[in-house]
């Protein structure tokens, strides 16, 4: 009988890179689909740029992306972590979470398909709804199967339902003034976006509730500084900082 022993080791390679707002961990949503208007994109590497390899998957509406946590990979992984939504107080088993510290740093995330572009060797997948940082490798593109995929019965323990937006957004006069000249760069509205990252409430479970208004915080989208701070009626966005 033939007897099959695993490989220990395994060398994949990145099949694209992703192109997204998100400059910096800082801000980015914990899970896709929670902000909406974060467009990306993925483009393939040599030798995977080839027309047929994408042949079919205009069909499908959405895609799972499985990618490498470049950004946090070197700072290793723990057998357990503090997951956000408990409060960052808890600990449970990282294999209980979507903790980005793992054994193997790899990540699974599905994102909307909106469009396939195709010119000679360059070929781009449009993406929208991601939790992706800038430049983020892509190891697997998979179609997003409904039947198989989407289970409405199932559990899911300390995170059955999407969190909650957390918080009022307004803005400045200046930021305000800012949204509107940058509106519709990067086919996104800007202003949107802004709203739905900060609804979510970036700041660590430790500093939720507390409210210092002379404390001014940042993350950085495409090619500005976005800086805002808290008030007694939800965040107000101060300004989109040129770098
Ligand atoms: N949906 C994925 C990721 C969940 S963790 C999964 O379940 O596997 C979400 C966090 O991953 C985001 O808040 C962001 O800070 C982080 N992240 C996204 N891309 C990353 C990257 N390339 N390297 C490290 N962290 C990343």
């Amino acid at each position: 009988m033939l007897e099959l022993k695993p490989e220990m080791t395994y060398t994949f390679n990145p099949i694209g890179i992703i192109s997204s707002p998100y400059k910096e961990k800082f801000g980015i949503p914990r899970q896709p689909g929670l902000v909406t208007e974060a467009r990306a994109t993925l483009t393939l590497l040599p030798p995977y740029n080839q027309p047929e390899i994408v042949r079919g998957l205009e069909g499908f509406s959405h895609v799972w992306l499985i990618f490498v946590f470049h950004g946090t990979q070197a700072q290793g992984w723990k057998p357990t972590v503090r997951p956000p939504r408990l409060g960052g107080n808890a600990r449970v088993g990282v294999f209980a979470t979507r903790s980005t510290f793992r054994p193997n740093p790899i990540g699974l995330s599905v994102a909307q398909l909106s469009g396939i572009q195709v010119q000679g060797s360059s070929i781009t997948l449009e993406l929208a709804g991601t939790d992706l940082l800038d430049g983020t490798p892509v190891l697997d593109v998979k179609p997003y199967l409904p039947y198989a995929d989407a289970l409405f019965q199932a559990s899911a323990g300390f995170a059955q339902d999407a969190p909650p937006a957390r918080q009022a957004v307004t803005f400045s006069a200046l930021a305000s003034e800012q949204c509107t000249r940058k509106q519709g760069q990067w086919q996104t509205d800007v202003r949107r976006l802004i709203e739905q990252i900060l609804s979510q409430d970036p700041r660590p479970s430790y500093q939720q509730g507390q409210q210092q208004e002379a404390r001014v915080y940042a993350m950085r989208l495409y090619d500005f500084d976005l800086r805002w701070h808290y008030t007694p009626s939800g965040i107000e966005v101060l300004e989109l900082a040129d770098i």
